[in-house]
């Protein structure tokens, strides 16, 4: 009979203890982050008018078979609309604080003449500005309600086409009824 060795188990002699240590987290990664920094978005560019501002809109890129007025593509009008609104509510701010420093300190009348002509102005572009913020405002609620895009008149309803939205964005007529209105004011008020 084989004497059953008995498997004695091979102590090392080096015994290493395990000093399990356990590293704390403790790097301090707090990052402050300021909130009111990102809560208004900046607009860097200012106003430079209609023209240029609508020359500024980026075309939209339509893909295959999409649909017209889908939501990428209110989106994208969105977009268009309140930056635009952003943008002429600053005017506005800018203008009325025009408005509120021009004092009556003019001893020339010559001078007095001109500063009351660029006054003027002023108040015009303002008056300007405010119908068209409503107009902004009142194609805002089209976008919310699904009426953007199609044209106003009852009669007609067709797709205003998004060329001729980014062309006017506050555009509520497609172009033939538009074109009909233009020709009866005419022939209403001379
Ligand atoms: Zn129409």
């Amino acid at each position: 009979m084989a004497e059953k060795k008995k498997k004695t188990p091979r102590v090392n002699s080096k015994k290493k203890m395990i000093n399990k240590i356990v590293r704390k987290e403790s790097s301090p990664k707090k990052t402050v982050t300021n909130r009111k920094a990102i809560t208004k978005k900046v607009i860097k560019s200012k106003y430079q008018g209609e023209e240029a501002f609508l020359a500024s809109i980026k075309p939209y890129k339509l893909s295959k078979k999409e649909k017209y007025m889908s939501a990428k593509q209110k989106r994208h009008f969105s977009k268009i609309l309140e930056t635009w609104k952003q943008m002429l509510q600053l005017e506005q701010d800018r203008t009325a604080d025009n408005i509120q420093n021009n004092g009556n300190h003019f001893a020339d009348e010559a001078d007095r003449a001109t500063h009351e002509e660029g006054f003027t102005l002023e108040i015009r572009t303002r008056e300007r500005e405010r119908r068209l913020l409503s107009k902004i405002d009142q194609s805002v609620e089209d976008l919310d309600s699904g009426d953007y895009g199609f044209c106003l008149n009852p009669h007609c309803g067709v797709e205003i086409g998004i060329r001729r939205l980014e062309a006017r964005p506050t555009a509520s007529l497609c172009i033939d009824c538009k074109t009909l209105e233009e020709i009866t004011e005419r022939q209403q008020y001379g």
